[in-house]
């Protein structure tokens, strides 16, 4: 591409600090729930700014927008960018806002310099990303990807009962595209990191490889509830000291496989959880996180030869269930590089990194070749109305992504 075309970082801050007045809380940071009426309003926003910038834009039946900028070839797919504009209830500023304020401005770049590429280019908003008002998270780019079909997102309710079918139809989000379904040529998200790596490297660019595969287990341990008193040691089952060990367990599975692994016991329950009551039963989950489904599936193994040889030892009946498996996701290499080429071609210091949370691009790397660009945040903080970031490496990570996006939309 032509080397001088850069993006103007102070119009993207701008931006940024101009969306993040819908649904600004006391503390800096954004409450801006998936089909509310601030979404509305962002989203009203989104559509008259990418309308000035020149572009069409079309809403499909789970409200995901797409804003489109036209190529030299409109018959080819699109390369397309984007991310999320809803937040979580005490959300920044940033997260997901940063992927589709970035998408604009590279449309606004595009039009300053009259550069036309080959493919058109869409810049996507997809619709509830974090999953706090409906669950699942992602639900809109699953059903674009084929993971979800459309009345299963379509029938996702709130605590109210609402559903998200009625909300878009509420907020005149519930457009008449088919959802999914067409080709794209590659997409690329930007994204905060959310995490403290690229800060700690000091490195302004990650270069995004893939997404970690999680399983998350439930597990019921059953002893025998008996008086803390005159039951003597050798003679309990005590579901509290095995679960205690699997912890420990857990901890030690996820500290055998770094760099990478991540091992969690989030959450326990324990029953009848009286003082003088040896502990009958015991709830517990555990979420494992690795790139690489070969050693997940190692340290499934391991912590269930684990649970069994506990749960022998102290004399416990083991209810061990897998409740949900996420494979690992490998973003496709040319697009990988094509990020990677982009943070060398502008000096940038970059870095490879595998992306811990969950995405929008996750899933569309189902069906398009897909590429991420992180850029760092204060403290590796997120989900947290302190959430912040530098004007800098915002500027950085857009004009990769420009790059990125020009690269594949003339070739
Ligand atoms: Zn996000």
């Amino acid at each position: 591409m032509t080397t001088n075309i850069r993006i103007d970082g102070e119009r993207l801050w701008n931006s940024l600090m101009e969306l993040a007045k819908i649904g600004a809380t006391e503390k800096g940071g954004v409450c801006r729930l998936a089909l509310t009426d601030l979404d509305r309003q962002a989203r009203d926003l989104f559509r008259r700014w990418c309308e000035e910038a020149g572009c069409t834009v079309n809403v499909d039946k789970m409200g995901n927008m797409f804003a489109r900028r036209s190529g030299r070839d409109n018959t080819l797919p699109p390369v397309m960018t984007g991310s999320h504009i809803d937040s979580q209830p005490t959300g920044g500023k940033f997260d997901g806002a940063y992927g589709i304020m970035a998408g604009l401005e590279v449309l606004r770049t595009l039009k300053d310099f009259n550069y036309e590429t080959q493919r058109p280019i869409e810049v996507a908003v997809w619709t509830n990303e974090e999953g706090s008002r409906f669950a699942p998270a992602m639900v809109a780019s699953g059903v674009f990807a084929g993971v979800f079909d459309l009345d299963y997102g379509l029938s996702r309710t709130d605590t109210d009962g609402k559903s998200m079918g009625e909300e878009l139809a509420r907020i005149g989000y519930a457009g008449s595209e088919a959802v999914g379904g067409r080709p794209v040529a590659a997409f690329f998200e930007a994204h905060i990191e959310q995490g403290p790596i690229l800060e700690a490297e000091k490195k302004t660019i990650g270069v995004v490889n893939g997404a970690q595969g999680q399983r998350w287990y439930e597990v019921v341990l059953t002893g025998q509830e008996a008086h803390a008193g005159p039951t003597p040691m050798r003679r309990r089952k005590d579901a509290l000291v095995g679960a205690s060990r699997l912890v420990t367990a857990v901890n030690k599975i996820g500290l055998d496989n770094q760099p990478y692994a991540c091992a969690t016991v989030g959450m326990m329950q324990v029953s009848p959880n009286s003082r003088n009551t040896i502990p009958g039963k015991v709830f517990f989950t555990i979420d494992f996180r690795h790139p690489s489904d070969e050693t997940l599936s190692k340290m499934d193994a391991a912590i269930r030869a684990e649970a069994e040889k506990v749960c022998k030892e102290i004399g416990l009946e083991l209810d061990f269930k897998q409740i949900w498996y996420s494979p690992p996701v490998k973003f496709a290499e040319s697009c990988v590089s094509a990020v990677r080429t982009a943070a060398e071609d502008l000096g940038f210091q970059s870095m490879d990194i595998i992306s811990g949370a969950g995405h929008d691009a996750c899933y569309i790397s189902r069906v398009a070749p897909t590429g991420m660009v992180f850029v760092p945040c204060e403290n590796g903080i997120s989900h947290n109305e302190v959430e912040n970031a530098t004007k800098e490496d915002l500027a950085a990570g857009c004009d990769v992504l420009l790059r990125a996006i020009v690269t594949h939309a003339n070739g």
